[in-house]
């Protein structure tokens, strides 16, 4: 059930003797949407701590077993060239998430029965049953994604069936923007910085990430949140205070900051602290800091008492954020949640609740960070699960040959 991600990998690694029921008209549409269009399909920085799960540790099997090198020679291997970026994250050669699914398409096995929705499972008679057919299994592996862009086919509404014989955890969003309390002003809609965002939870640092941070009306966006995103929104689960805090100068410690604004104060008798600040920040978050400390940007640097300094700095090097809410959920990247795999054995990923049946890839309560890590997640649960499947025939055929 499902030919997106997970179910085209699975298509590909498991063997003819299979069925791939997909609502939509074709496989991998969200896939299409990857990386910006691109695919970023693994990390060469692929570590456990990417990962978060319902049961602990339930990752480890099939991503170290099948990790980033096993995927990029997969791919190679099915004529797909690959490039990475200095941070890790790998891309087609083409840089074109097309490519990846055409050629998954293109060498999958089985048949692909497009058009079909599952609307119910009857365990008992073996049915999967759709909008318009029903059809007979031996093993089902339910590959139909999470709750995030529902527009490609995962809309989430599966849930409500898986939700009858299998627990279903708490579901939300991963890898997104998140709305503040105290956003910047509209005149520093957009801009763009890099910076170090620092993720406090109960007043506890959680995580840091240095990289782009973008301000918008409804708070913050940018590489570094997406990167912070899966803790921030588990913590706004578990209603918990959150907050961000950016340094916007992270290359400079305060005390040369401090040192250098008392410096030019001096030289530039004639210069106000607006004017100052030009030559360190983005203009269209000078007016934004300075309201922060309740300094006037007409003020004349060399005016600032040293305590005005230090908080000016202190506000430059620690802006925080407090997060709210999660403001994009459509556009979201990953799943927080799915079926809770306390009940799904990690290395042939069936059930242990009913033989026979099988979960991959985003259904599973297992989500990545940003970078790469979900489709490496998708791939790496596809094969363990292909090949517990294969290992079973190969018994199966070997004690009726006895
Ligand atoms: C905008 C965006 C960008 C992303 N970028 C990246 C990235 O660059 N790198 C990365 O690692 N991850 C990325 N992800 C996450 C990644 O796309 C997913 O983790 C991955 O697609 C999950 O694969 P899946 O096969 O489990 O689910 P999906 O790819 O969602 O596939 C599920 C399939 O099941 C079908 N289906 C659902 N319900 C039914 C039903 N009832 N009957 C029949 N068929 C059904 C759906 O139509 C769909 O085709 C991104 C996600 C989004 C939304």
């Amino acid at each position: 059930m499902g030919g997106g991600v997970a179910g085209l990998f699975f298509a590909n690694l498991y063997g003819d003797d299979l069925e791939v029921i997909e609502k939509n008209d074709q496989a991998g549409r969200k896939l299409l949407a990857t990386g910006n269009g691109r695919c970023n399909f693994t990390n060469l920085n692929l570590t456990l701590d990417k990962f978060h799960s319902s049961g602990k540790d339930f990752y480890k099997f099939a991503l170290e077993k099948y990790d980033n090198h096993d995927l990029i020679n997969f791919l190679n291997d099915l004529g797909i060239l690959t490039t990475s970026l200095p941070s890790g994250r790998c891309y087609p050669q083409t840089l074109s998430a097309k490519t990846i699914r055409d050629i998954l398409y293109l060498n999958a096995k089985g048949e692909f029965i497009f058009e079909n929705e599952v609307r119910d499972i009857d365990f008992k008679n073996h049915l999967v049953i759709t909008d318009k057919a029903k059809i007979h299994f031996e093993n089902l592996v339910i590959a139909t994604g999470g709750i995030t862009l529902p527009g490609s086919g995962s809309d989430g509404k599966i849930f409500d069936i898986l939700r009858h014989f299998h627990k279903v955890t708490r579901l939300s969003y991963g890898i997104t923007n998140y709305k503040c309390q105290n956003p910047l002003s509209k005149k520093a809609k957009g801009v763009r910085v890099t910076a170090m965002a620092r993720l406090f939870v109960d007043g506890k640092f959680i995580e840091a990430s240095t990289d782009d941070v973008i301000f918008q009306n409804y708070g913050l966006t940018g590489t570094a949140i997406l990167d912070l995103s899966n803790y921030i929104s588990y913590a706004l689960l578990d209603k918990k205070e959150v907050w961000v805090s950016l340094d916007l100068l992270e290359a400079y410690p305060e005390e040369k900051l401090i040192e250098i604004i008392k410096k030019l104060g001096r030289e530039n008798l004639n210069k106000t602290i607006e004017e100052i600040l030009m030559g360190f920040l983005n203009e269209k978050l000078i007016i934004d800091i300075l309201n922060r400390v309740k300094l006037k940007g007409k003020t004349m640097a060399s005016s600032l008492t040293d305590g005005e300094i230090k908080n000016l700095i202190r506000t430059i090097k620690d802006l925080r954020f407090k997060i709210t809410a999660i403001n994009d959920e459509e556009n979201a990247q990953v799943t927080i949640g799915g079926i809770d795999t306390n009940f799904v054995d990690s290395e042939t990923f069936e059930s242990k609740i009913i033989p026979n049946l099988y979960f991959i890839g985003e259904v599973l309560d297992v989500d990545g960070a940003c970078g790469g890590y979900n489709i490496q997640w998708a791939y790496s649960s596809a094969k363990a699960c292909a090949m517990g499947l294969l290992a079973k025939h190969r018994e199966e055929i070997n004690v009726k040959n006895k």
